[in-house]
C-alpha cells in the first residue's frame, strides 16, 4: 500500500511517534489472523488520524470501514471528551476482534460499531458528523461523499484514503475497477466548488476535505 521506497518509508516510521503497546499487539494479531493486513493504517497514518481529531475537536466522527479497529482506536484516542466515533463494517468476522482492542485500548465508552453495509446504514445514523473518515471498498467512494455531505456540518472533513491506490491512479496504463472508481472519486471531489481539498501524499494518499460556507 505504500508507495514510497522503503528506505525512506523506514526513515519517515525511524522519526514519527510509534505505536503503543495495544496497537503493537493489534497490528501483530491482524496479521496472524487475518487476510490482507496491509489495509491497517499502520503507525505513519495512524499518528496523522491521531493528530487531524485532536486538532479538530469533533464531537461526532464517522468511520466507514473498520478492519480490525487500528484507526478507529488511533481516532478515538484523540477525541475530546464529548466526542464520539461511529465505525461501520460490512464483515461480521472482525466484531470479535475490534471489540476486544477497543476494550485494552480503554475506549468502550467512545466507540460504536455497526455491522452492516456501510451504503445502507449511514442513512440510519441520526448524527451530524465533524469527520467522516471514508476506508471501505473503493467502488463506492462517491455514493459515500453524497451520503454524508448533507449530514456534515460546515467547516466539517471528509478524509478519503487510498487515492492514490499505489500510484496507479496516476499511470495511465493501469486499468481496473477500484482504479476507475477512485479516479472518478478525485475527480469529482476536485470539481466540487463547495469543498477545498488536498490529496496529501501521506502512505497510500489521503484526500482531506474540508466542508465551505455556502
Ligand atoms: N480503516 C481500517 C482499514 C479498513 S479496510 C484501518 O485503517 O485500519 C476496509 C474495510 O472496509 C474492510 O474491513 C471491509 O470489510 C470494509 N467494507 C468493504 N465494503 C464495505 C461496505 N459496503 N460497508 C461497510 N464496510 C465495508
Ligand atoms: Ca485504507
Amino acid at each position: 500500500m505504500d508507495f514510497f521506497p522503503e528506505h525512506l518509508s523506514t526513515y519517515i516510521n525511524q522519526h514519527t511517534s510509534i505505536e503503543d503497546e495495544v496497537l503493537t499487539e493489534l497490528n501483530k494479531e491482524t496479521h496472524q489472523k487475518f487476510l490482507m493486513p496491509q489495509m491497517l493504517s499502520g503507525q505513519q497514518q495512524g499518528v496523522l488520524l491521531n493528530l487531524l481529531i485532536s486538532m479538530i475537536q469533533p464531537e461526532n466522527v464517522l468511520e466507514i470501514g473498520t478492519y480490525t479497529g487500528y484507526s478507529a482506536i488511533c481516532m478515538a484516542k484523540g477525541l475530546p471528551q464529548n466526542g464520539h466515533l461511529h465505525t461501520i463494517d460490512i464483515n461480521d468476522e472482525l466484531e470479535w476482534i475490534v471489540k476486544k482492542y477497543i476494550d485494552k485500548a480503554k475506549l468502550t465508552d467512545s466507540i460504536t460499531m455497526h455491522i452492516g453495509d456501510a451504503t445502507k446504514i449511514i442513512s440510519t445514523l441520526p448524527n451530524t458528523w465533524d469527520v467522516v473518515f471514508i476506508d471501505a471498498d473503493k467502488i463506492n467512494y462517491s455514493t459515500y461523499y453524497d451520503l454524508v455531505f448533507p449530514r456534515l456540518r460546515v467547516g466539517g472533513y471528509i478524509i478519503a484514503d487510498n487515492v492514490l491506490w499505489s500510484g496507479k491512479i496516476a499511470d495511465k496504463s493501469a486499468i481496473g475497477k477500484d482504479t476507475a472508481a477512485l479516479r472518478s472519486f478525485n475527480d469529482m471531489v476536485q470539481a466540487d466548488s463547495r469543498v477545498t481539498n488536498l490529496l496529501l501524499s501521506v502512505r497510500d494518499g489521503l484526500m482531506v476535505i474540508r466542508k465551505n460556507n455556502d
